[in-house]
């Protein structure tokens, strides 16, 4: 937070590592293939959290953001801990947000964009208003894709 000016690095994604979620969408790996977000109870519990309960499983902490176009994340499942790539709960948030199915609260699961946040944070203190932010959401997005 001092130094004002540096962009958000890669080498510290918040809120977690990397998520290679390409590598296993469509796939019948079992974390991907168990991930119903339609079945699962997903509730907002922060900025970057959401508490998955899947049907046949207990409820888990996620926090999930996307970063430089990048999906990072954690969940505290053994899932996680253990195999390698995003367990049953990170996809289910991941197919939430992309199918955008309902949290219990009624609201549309979203993964927030952290690198986003960090550059519309400083420019806020300088102009006010959304114009700057509009004009760093174009910047961000534009020839990424
Ligand atoms: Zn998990």
């Amino acid at each position: 937070m001092s130094a004002d000016r540096v962009p958000p690095s890669t080498d510290h994604p918040a809120p977690g590592e990397r998520l290679d979620f390409d590598e296993i969408a469509g796939s019948d790996q079992t974390s991907w293939a168990r991930a119903d977000p339609e079945a699962a109870l997903i509730e907002s519990t922060g900025r970057y959290g959401y508490r998955v309960t899947l049907p046949d499983g207990d409820a888990h902490l996620v926090a999930v953001a996307r970063e430089h176009g990048e999906h990072v994340g954690t969940c505290d499942c053994e899932g996680w801990e253990y195999n390698d790539g995003p367990c049953a709960h990170l996809c289910t948030v991941r197919k939430a947000a992309f199918a955008g199915v309902e949290d219990v609260e009624g609201d549309s699961v979203m993964i927030p964009r952290v690198d986003l946040d960090a550059h519309s944070t400083d420019e806020r203190a300088v102009a006010d208003g959304g114009f700057v932010d509009q004009a760093q959401r174009t910047d961000a997005t534009g020839g990424r894709r």
